[in-house]
This record gives C-alpha cells, structure tokens and sequence, in this order.
C-alpha cells in the first residue's frame, strides 16, 4: 500500500514505517495502552532507530510522524514538530544489550501491571504457552518514568527475557522484528488475563517438573538458544534459576 501525499520526505524504510504504525493501531485498538502512551521502534540497517514521536495516539499516529534517532538518542529526522517518545532510554538499553532483536514495544498492559500493583509475579511455571514463548515473565522493579530509573530497572533481566513488566507501569517487549515484538505483548497480556481468570476461580498451580523441564526441551529444540531461564517462583524449575530475572516481587 502506498500513499503518497505521507510519502514525502520520508520514502527511507517505508514498508518498516508500515509495520510500526499497523503495531501501533493493534496495541491502541487492543487496549494495551490508551491515550497517548506507548512507543514502538525498531533498528535501520545502519544501526540508528526508527521511533514512534512524543505525545501522539498509537491510535492515529501516521508514517509520516515517526522519528529517526541515533543511539545516544539524538533527533536525526522527523517532523520539526515533533520529538521522539519520552522513553527513548528504555528503547536504547534494549538495543544496546541485546544485539539479537531489531524491535522494541513499549505499552501499558492493564492485567500485566495490575499483577505488578498486587505483588503477585507472572514470572511461575503455569501455562506451557509462556514457557514455550519466554521461559518467564520477569517483574522489573518499580522506576520512575521518563527517568534513567526505568531503563536501569530492565538491564539485568532484558539480558535474558524477552517480555518484562514493569511495576506499576506497563511492559517491555523485544523481537526480531515488529510484529514479533508486539505479538509478544499479546501473549503476555493474555497469559496474565488466563491466570487472573484461573485465580478467580480457585487455587492456581504450577506444572510438575518434568513437564517443565520437557517445554524447555522443546524449546531449546526449536532454537531459542538458552535465552530466557525459566522463573524462580515456582520451586519446580530450580536448574534454570541461575539465569533467571532477580528482582521480580514475590507472590504475596
Ligand atoms: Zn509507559
């Protein structure tokens, strides 16, 4: 699809600009944040980032609004306008520690953050889809928005995870490309909305070991690469706690 009269000036990395801005209508149109929050971006070829602009609705932000920025975070094109989302720390460390993933999704996923709010960690050995997708669901602890709190509180587990809840505030999600990285907060915010169904409706267990250690198999089998340890929750997957996240709070 093309349309010219946004095309101007910004022919550069258009079918990249096309999958930003479809992420951003699925993110707004799917809840997962709401007015103007969130951000989405994702690596160029040269290595600086293509970024969602400041104060913008995921629901209407167009091609032509996004932003180009190096890695320190400096403005290299986009509408005068316009600046790059105020979270473009949290983008920056994703990119700088992990050399793997081209995508980074940023958004407020209500079930996710409440389970961050109500201190119980999404980060257990529950359903078989979150161990196959992310070994875990890490908690990072609660840092200060639009401040270098929020990045720091990821550097140790965005080693190692590719979906993370931030206390209190919302989720980062990183992938190989747009969609997966959004598809990842999809699933995260589902998984949280099947276990927040599942403890209204009584006592929610995790899966036996040898279950546990068959996905991680699967998993590795698939070639995930050993990324993503399984949680330090459940006390069933005890092997793979040497990697897993430090800091998610505990089940209360
Ligand atoms: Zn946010």
């Amino acid at each position: 699809m093309t349309t010219p009269s946004l095309r101007v000036g910004t022919e550069d990395h258009w079918e990249l600009r096309q999958d930003i801005i479809l992420a951003c209508r699925m993110m707004y149109q799917q809840k997962l944040v709401t007015a103007t929050d969130g951000n989405i971006s994702a690596r160029l070829p040269d290595g600086n980032l293509l970024i969602t602009p400041s104060g913008v609705s995921k629901g209407f932000v167009t091609e032509d609004q996004l932003i180009i920025i190096d890695r320190k975070g400096n403005k290299l094109a986009g509408a005068p306008n316009l600046r790059a989302s105020s979270e473009i720390q949290l983008h920056l460390v994703c990119y700088d520690l992990r050399d793997d993933i081209d995508a980074v999704v940023h958004a407020h996923p209500p079930t996710a953050v409440a389970f961050s709010i109500a201190g119980i960690s999404l980060a257990q050995c529950v359903l078989p889809e979150v161990i196959l997708t992310f070994g875990s669901i890490p908690t990072a602890h609660y840092g200060t928005p639009s401040t270098k709190e929020l990045p720091d509180s990821i550097v140790n587990t965005i080693v190692t995870n590719d979906a993370i809840i931030l206390e209190r505030h919302g989720s980062v999600t990183v992938g190989t490309n747009v969609q997966d990285a959004y598809f990842k907060l999809e699933k995260m915010e589902h998984a949280a909305e099947i276990t927040y169904r599942a403890r209204m409706l009584g006592r929610v267990t995790p899966l036996p070991k040898t279950e546990v250690d068959r996905l991680m198999q699967i998993r590795r089998d698939i070639g995930f690469k050993g990324r993503a340890a399984v949680c330090n929750e459940c006390g069933i997957c005890s092997d793979a706690v040497e990697a897993s996240e430090p800091n998610a709070p505990r089940e209360v």
